[in-house]
């Protein structure tokens, strides 16, 4: 262990140590309060890690984009403003990869490792906890969260609020729909009609179907089960040739306006945030890769030219119903001492896990020092996300990556790739301003140092 000053503000807990576990005890070394870190591999594995390291990757080694008109290269910006470790560890270790940051995954796991284990005032700890630690707590024990603290967080928040899958349509924006192709409608008539439905003859519809079943899909993990009530599309497709045109893609109740009668079968596309910016296929959950899923779900009539924010999955994935339970600040509603960062939180992704356990450790920090926690503007990539993930009013709560169609609109009007450089423009600025308000900018400087 090493010696540390500052013993007197109490120690903070932090419960794993994968991205947003060593984002967050970063963040709280560099501000000078004392972090445990505990950490249960290798002493205990998951179904997913292969190593001992801190912040493995346990799948692709990509941080995604670098472009300052994606989410996830706005959001690793606004991480570099606010000194993140990951983020410039990775850089450090980044493979070529043309526009987007990857990283050779065993040299950037070590140097996270060896850097959160010097850290002043850390002890790392290598122990499965399973019971959340009294004190100021930062749970960030992540998609994979070992099976007796998944039930002791089941208890404090209710089972029904801790979820062990997350079974995710893909997301398109609602400006990149055929305005002539979709009608709204909700089913038996409900006037105004919630959905945006895109109607298919059967000939589209068997096109659509054949193109499912025949779309190459990512390998079924061996801990991965299926609901018999949430199955992947292509699952539901492989059963009958009508068996969507029966299930989610069934247009009872449904007229296309256009023709005055009833289509075929139907795609119904939901709304997804407040500001109806998004919509999401429903029941299209699947397991098609995500070139795929662009290919055959833009053979949907309407969804020719759609832009997809995100693409559909299925997997294991422990999250807690954040809307009901998290503030934007990432403290629990229930007891403002303790945390929850990363993928428990519903954020989905490597960078927007290391981004809430950056937040999750400033906020810490800032208690621990009798300071207020913060949280930024929902115009930056980090402030819409998190404002996603706590919305009070969200129902049917599913995970979310950054995107900029979680971003309020712009006062101007603009389309495309204009109106993501002027959200781009406007949340750097806002983040550089809230970040000088916060007074954290001192701290931030100190880490582009170390
Ligand atoms: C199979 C799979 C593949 C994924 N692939 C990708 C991908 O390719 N790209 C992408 O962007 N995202 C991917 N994700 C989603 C997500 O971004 C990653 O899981 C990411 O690592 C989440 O970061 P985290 O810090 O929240 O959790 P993790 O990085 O998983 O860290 C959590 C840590 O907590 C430890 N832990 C768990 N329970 C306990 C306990 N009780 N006590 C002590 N320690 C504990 C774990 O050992 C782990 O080290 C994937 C998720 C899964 C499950």
């Amino acid at each position: 262990m090493n010696a540390h000053p500052n013993e007197a503000i109490g120690r903070v807990n932090i419960v794993g140590g994968g991205l947003a576990g060593c984002e967050a005890a970063w963040q709280l070394a560099r501000r000078g309060v004392p972090v445990d870190l505990y950490e249960m591999r290798p002493v205990t594995g998951t179904a997913a890690h292969a190593t001992g390291d801190l912040a493995e990757l346990v799948c692709s080694n990509s941080f995604r984009s670098r472009s300052l008109t994606a989410g996830a290269g706005l959001l690793k910006e606004e991480m570099r403003r606010m000194g993140s470790l990951i983020l410039t560890l990775g850089e450090v270790h980044q493979v070529p990869a043309g526009s987007a940051l990857a990283v050779d995954r065993t040299r950037f796991a070590r140097a996270v490792s060896e850097r959160v284990a010097a850290l002043p005032g850390l002890r790392l700890i290598r122990r499965e906890i399973e019971t959340i630690p009294a004190g100021l707590t930062i749970v960030a024990t992540g998609p994979l969260t070992a099976q007796p603290l998944s039930e002791c967080i089941g208890k404090l928040l209710g089972a029904e609020h801790l979820y062990y899958y997350d079974a995710i349509s893909p997301v398109v924006t609602a400006e990149s729909v055929d305005a002539a192709v979709a009608f709204r409608a909700s089913r038996y008539d409900e006037q105004p009609g919630d959905y945006l439905n895109l109607p298919l003859t059967q000939a589209e519809y068997y096109r659509l179907v054949d193109a499912v079943t025949g779309a190459e899909k990512v390998p079924v993990r061996s801990f991965e089960r299926f609901f018999e009530g949430c199955l992947p599309v292509e699952e539901m497709a492989r059963r009958g040739r009508e068996t969507l045109a029966f299930g989610p893609l069934r247009p009872t109740g449904l007229v296309d306006p256009a023709s005055g009668q009833r289509p075929y079968a139907v795609v119904q596309l939901r709304q997804e945030n407040r500001e109806a910016t998004l919509y999401n296929l429903v029941g299209f959950q699947t397991k098609m890769t995500y070139p795929e899923q662009k290919r055959v779900f833009s053979l949907i009539p309407g969804l020719a030219k759609a832009v997809f924010v995100r693409y559909g999955s299925l997997h294991r994935n422990t999250f807690i119903n954040a809307p009901r339970h998290l503030l934007p600040t990432l403290q629990w509603r229930g007891a403002p001492r303790l945390f929850f960062a990363g993928q428990i939180t519903g954020v989905e992704g490597y960078i927007e896990s290391a981004a809430s356990g950056l937040l999750a450790g400033v906020n810490a920090a800032r208690l621990a020092t009798g300071a207020k926690p913060v949280t930024p503007p929902a115009t930056t990539a980090l402030g819409s996300l998190l404002h996603y993930i706590t919305d009070a009013g969200r129902e049917g709560f599913q995970p979310m990556n950054v995107n900029f169609g979680l971003f309020p609109s712009l006062p101007i009007k603009a389309r495309g790739r204009r109106k993501r450089e002027l959200m781009a423009e406007r949340s750097l600025r806002d983040v550089e301003r809230w970040w000088l308000e916060t007074g954290e900018d001192g701290a931030a400087g100190a880490v582009r140092q170390a």
